[in-house]
């Protein structure tokens, strides 16, 4: 009661003193902040995806610098040697502005990417976009095969249809699909999404099966220990090799499962958001999961 009460004042607490937890969560504002960042994950163990926060925007020109802004992302992470891949909000390339446009945007940093024989990942919004960004991405698919990827939610009731249509019109052996299945983080209707939380766990795995035994690239992105559980039963089950699968956490979140997972041998992909829009990112977080309030609390006293 009390972290929800301080959450929904949080967009009224001075930046900084949101800042001293936030940095647990965000790499920091600069590219140069996000490069030392990724290389300390890389030094652990893990491979990381990138993305630059700041997807609210409302003109072309804005787009366009989000885009100048990736392609710049891509050569310094390519120059530095970093092992990762980069994560794109459709909507900060102006998917809800002009489709045409956001799609030889984003085209322009999966060509980059793909120069450097590297891969974009292409973020599931809420559920005016998940049809265009479905579109984009099959669009893409087309040109890049092994370059580009995307992300579905378990909580819609329509995704294990489209895991079926994408398969019969765009799944083959050698250039198979390649989702992130997530439980989904945008407050949708009853009559599109399923709430219950059992329900979308139970969705997550139903999803993730149809994936598994049908050789779609599975990257599980959860930090749930029951959902990490289940997913390393049906990876035995369907004894799927270690290059068709990874998993997947935000920067910061439960260390202790993250590393169990990496001790027992599995690919571990850290999605590392940084940039100076920030506090709209960490408020979403915090909304999301308002226990993390305790952590501001904690900043207060346990400064560094
Ligand atoms: C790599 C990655 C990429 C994602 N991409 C998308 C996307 O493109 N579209 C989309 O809609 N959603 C995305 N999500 C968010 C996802 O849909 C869920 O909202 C989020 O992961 C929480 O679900 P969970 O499976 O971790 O389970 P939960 O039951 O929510 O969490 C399990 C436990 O993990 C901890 N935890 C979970 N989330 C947080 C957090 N943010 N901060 C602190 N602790 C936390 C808590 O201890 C919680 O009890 C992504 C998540 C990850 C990990």
């Amino acid at each position: 009661m009390f972290n929800r009460f301080v959450a929904s004042i949080l967009p009224y607490m001075p930046k900084k003193f949101v800042w001293l937890f936030s940095k647990r969560y965000v790499a920091g504002k600069t590219i140069d902040d996000v490069l030392s960042v990724s290389k300390m994950i890389n030094g652990n163990g893990m491979c990381i995806t990138v993305d630059l926060l700041g997807e609210f925007i409302s003109t072309p020109e804005e787009a366009l610098q989000n885009k100048l802004n990736y392609l710049e992302i891509v050569d310094q992470f390519t120059e530095a040697g970093i092992d990762g891949s980069f994560s794109v909000k459709p909507t900060s390339f102006g998917l809800l502005i002009d489709k045409e446009m956001c799609y030889d945007f984003i085209r322009e940093v999966v060509q980059k990417a793909a120069d450097a024989n590297n891969f974009v990942r292409i973020d599931m919004e809420d559920s005016r976009c998940t049809t265009p960004e479905i579109e984009l991405y099959l669009k893409l698919k087309e040109e890049f095969p092994a370059n580009v990827g995307l992300v579905l939610q378990a909580y819609l009731k329509r995704t294990p249809n489209d895991i079926e249509e994408m398969m019969r019109n765009a799944h083959s052996p050698s250039q198979p699909l390649n989702f992130r299945i997530c439980k989904g983080i945008y407050i949708e209707p009853h009559s599109i999404a399923y709430r219950n939380y059992r329900q979308v766990r139970h969705q997550f795995l139903i999803n993730l099966e149809l994936m598994l035994k049908n050789n779609i690239y599975a990257a599980i992105a959860t930090h749930d220990s029951y959902l990490v559980h289940e997913s390393l039963a049906l990876i035995d089950k369907y004894k799927v090799p270690k290059n068709r699968y990874e998993f997947q956490m935000l920067y910061g979140v439960t260390p202790g499962l993250r590393d169990s997972i990496l001790q027992t041998g599995h690919k571990l992909r850290i999605y590392v958001p940084f940039g100076k829009h920030w506090f709209g990112y960490c408020s979403r977080r915090i909304k999301e999961n308002p226990k993390m309030v305790s952590d501001i609390l904690k900043a207060l006293f346990i400064r560094g």
